[in-house]
């Protein structure tokens, strides 16, 4: 099975490791720049990014993430770990970077204090035909989907909430959370994909 890591430093992390792992994937946590190394995808969790985004540059690993994108790791970001990866964030919190890789401008907190959380159901061709239950909390909204990335789901008024560019995924809500497994399946598909093309060892 291949090893992913989940990046731990804050959020839901767990959820992630468990869906992984049900899946058959050697899940792990990442909390150092070196246990990137090790790892042929990476999920960024739920959670809240402006303190992912500080834990991550006081721990040395946001230079490393940023490289690692670059490099074309596979990485999975869900609500906080979609900021993470949108190359610009609106209502940010003062000071707060993304790692950036997506060409979106997201949105934090997009929906007003009625719609804070909510659920619905997405139609998400690339994953299957069934729609899929989506849980939405203080989520993000892709506000623009620049020339490089895909929208692969939006909402019935249109705004976009799921994205992918090359080896990026990214969800505004928690596919960790309702045990429907296809996006973690779609990430893992990706991984292996890349495992193979680097000639990797699947095992390791
Ligand atoms: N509002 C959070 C943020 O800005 C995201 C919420 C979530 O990940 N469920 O990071």
């Amino acid at each position: 099975a291949p090893r992913v890591g989940v990046l731990a430093l804050q959020g839901d992390f767990r959820e992630h490791i468990a869906v992984l792992r049900g899946l058959g994937a050697d899940a792990v946590p990442v909390r150092r720049a070196s246990e990137l190394d090790d790892v042929a995808g990476l999920v960024i969790p739920g959670g809240e990014s402006s303190v992912m985004d500080k834990l991550s540059r006081t721990f040395g690993l946001a230079q490393p993430l940023k490289d690692a994108i670059a490099a074309g790791l596979p990485v999975y970001g869900t609500c906080a770990g979609l900021i993470m990866l949108a190359d610009t964030i609106l209502d940010a919190i003062r000071g707060q970077e993304s790692l950036g890789g997506l060409d979106v401008v997201v949105r934090r907190n997009a929906f007003g204090s009625q719609l804070e959380s909510f659920e619905t159901d997405l139609d998400i061709p690339a994953v299957g035909d069934e729609p899929m239950h989506a849980v939405f909390i203080r989520a993000p909204i892709v506000e623009s989907v620049g020339p490089c990335a895909t929208p692969l789901a939006a909402l019935a008024d249109g705004r976009v909430v799921a994205v992918e560019q090359g080896n990026l995924i990214g969800t505004s809500f928690h596919p960790e959370m309702t045990g429907d497994t296809r996006f973690h399946e779609y990430f893992l598909k990706r991984v292996r994909e890349r495992a193979a093309y680097n000639g990797q060892d699947l095992q390791k």
